[in-house]
């Protein structure tokens, strides 16, 4: 796997911004990681790139463990911040060249040339950063995440702030990207998973509510899957309820309910009343909550800035 992250949380003090976290990239995907502000995908795509810790959970990007192949794993890696960090008073060239030297790359010149020509800064080369477009500096940001050539991209809401011209022509050069590269790329915008993305995580308040080819993912928030609230005259352990057929998350919340969600349409009541059958529990309430998926859909379609 390209990337691969298994049950990853992270608390920052005491908030809790990713909940047993766990997904796959296969090598040559482009994925969509789509949320609304606040659903954990800076966070996780900081633990991906080694620049934070998860507090718990494993990470390996190309079948790398990120905690102990740091330098390896960094080559592999190209990472195009959320709040991408430029200096203003540098050119560009001088900037790819002082971000490349910490790479140790050789050939260095050859290569700025090439990413220069790839991400379309021609025109604008010869400037200082600060005096670029957005579009443009965005464009730098990529160039920057592209020098050591990496096998995987990890790109955090590349075209927010963007004009829409400037939106098409940095879709169309991650799309030229993801080519020949892996990519994860973040976005509160529906409209832009579809543009680019073959496969879409979608992830609310900490945890992925689907997983699915992108083509299906609209007809899946409006109709399937869902939530259901349960709560035991025990708590069970969390690895037991994952287990459960149809169950993609299970999270238990300050009232000490359960909160699971399926990601098809598969309906897991059933196989709830077996499993505290089984494990000798009592269901002392339970509620099918409706409509969760269908508005995240409509938050996630609402907001869209184009
Ligand atoms: P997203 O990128 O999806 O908007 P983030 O990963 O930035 O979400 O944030 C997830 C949650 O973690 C949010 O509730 C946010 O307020 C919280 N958070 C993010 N960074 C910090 C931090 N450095 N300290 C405390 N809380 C944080
Ligand atoms: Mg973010």
């Amino acid at each position: 796997m390209s990337i691969s992250a298994s049950k990853v949380t992270r608390f920052y003090g005491r908030q809790q911004a990713l909940n047993n976290v766990s997904f796959d990239v296969a090598p040559g995907e482009v994925v969509g990681f789509l949320g609304p502000n606040g659903a954990g995908k800076s966070t996780m795509m900081k633990i991906i790139t080694g620049y934070l810790p998860a507090s718990k959970g494993e990470i390996s990007v190309c079948n790398l463990d990120i905690t102990k192949n740091s330098t390896n794993f960094k080559l592999k890696t190209g990472y195009l911040p959320e709040h991408n960090p430029l200096y203003n008073d540098m050119y560009i060239t001088e900037y790819l060249k002082f971000t490349g030297s910490l790479y140790n790359l050789k050939n260095i010149n050859k290569r700025i040339e090439e990413l220069i020509d790839i991400t379309g800064l021609t025109p604008e080369r010869h400037k200082k950063i600060g005096k670029l477009s957005k579009g443009f500096k965005q464009r730098v940001g990529l160039a920057q995440a592209l020098l050591p050539d990496p096998e995987v991209l990890i790109l955090d809401e590349p075209t927010t702030g963007l004009d829409p011209n400037q939106i098409i022509g940095i879709r169309k050069l991650i799309k030229e990207l993801g080519k020949h590269k892996t990519i994860l790329l973040s976005t509160h915008i529906m409209q832009e998973v579809k543009a680019i993305c073959e496969r879409v995580i979608i992830i609310d308040k900490g945890a992925i509510i689907a997983n699915e080819l992108t083509e299906n993912i609209e007809s899946t928030l409006k109709e399937g899957g869902g939530q259901i609230e349960v709560e035991f005259n025990k708590n069970p352990q969390q690895k037991e309820l994952l287990k459960i057929e149809g169950v993609e998350n299970a999270t238990l919340n300050e009232d000490n309910k359960w909160i699971i969600s399926s990601f098809t349409n598969v309906d897991p009541r059933e196989k709830l009343f077996k499993f505290a059958v089984e494990h000798n529990l009592i269901i002392t309430g339970m509620n099918k909550k409706e409509h969760s998926l269908e508005d995240i859909f409509h938050k996630l379609t609402a907001d869209n800035n184009e």
